[in-house]
């Protein structure tokens, strides 16, 4: 094997346990329990999970998707997270062995810490609409930090991209009279600028913006949502950063987007 596969596979792996612990984190700030403390149970019968029940994705399949003990269901979105993280993980590893300009191990670390901190903003907005700020807060100084570290030379245009876009954001949450735009999403645009720079933020925003309109054109049309309600956007402007922050390891974003406006 070589060494690019495992440091891919052994990303995936990391990576779908910090899924696993991503969410837990996203159902403790709302419960309110210690999230360091207190041993994972399952949700229904309180059964505290043995250590072979915490295994992600392989304990999940194993156990058919079942408490071992009350055989309730368990949330198939578990599942996902972890597949997910785990490939995020994996595809962020793999700019370290992109051939021309191959990331440095202080940018993947940056990025992982990103990828499970949006994975629980996403995931508490998706529930709560709402971006909680015990987890924005220390991730903007982490991403602030490591971006003056690894671009020193960009980075208060990267904080000048940020204020602009979160100013956009705070255009529209005034213009919608806040149904369109939370005060949250302003915050986390400012992240998001500091951490893509201007052409990525821009992208990331473009493609925040058309899932969103999609998704929420295909609930209105499926009637599960009205014109008036609210869908929360944390989820996309989530989705738009990591793809486009992901894919910039591997291709020029700027042709790519312009390949698709014309
Ligand atoms: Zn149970």
């Amino acid at each position: 094997m070589d060494i690019m596969t495992f440091v891919v596979g052994v990303a995936f792996v990391f990576g779908a346990h910090i899924g696993s612990f991503v969410n837990v984190v996203a159902l403790r700030l709302h419960t309110g329990e210690p999230i360091a403390r207190g041993r994972s149970h399952c949700a229904d019968c309180r059964h505290v999970l043995e250590w072979f029940e915490l295994v992600p994705l392989v304990s999940y399949l194993v156990l058919r998707g079942r408490c071992l003990t009350c055989k309730k269901t368990i949330a198939v979105r578990y599942f996902g997270v972890e597949v997910v993280m785990g490939i995020l993980f994996a595809a962020a590893a793999g700019g370290l062995f992109v051939l021309d300009d191959p990331l440095s191990w202080l940018s993947i670390a940056l990025w992982f810490v990103v990828i499970a901190g949006l994975g629980i903003i996403f995931l508490y907005d998706l529930d709560h609409y709402l971006i909680p700020n015990v987890v924005l807060y220390p991730l903007f100084v982490v991403t602030a930090i490591g971006i003056a570290v690894l671009y020193p030379d960009e980075f208060l245009i990267r904080v000048g991209v940020g204020f602009s876009a979160a100013l956009f954001f705070y255009i529209i949450h005034v213009v919608t009279k806040g149904r369109g735009m939370g005060l949250g999403d302003v915050k986390f645009s400012l992240l998001i600028g500091v951490l893509l720079g201007p052409v990525l933020t821009i992208s990331a925003m473009f493609v925040a913006f058309v899932s969103g309109a999609a998704v929420g054109l295909v609930l209105i049309a499926r009637q599960q949502k009205q014109l008036s309600s609210q869908i929360p956007f944390g989820p996309f402007l989530v989705g738009g950063t990591l793809l486009i922050g992901i894919l910039s390891f591997y291709f020029d974003i700027s042709q790519l987007m312009q390949w698709y406006m014309y």
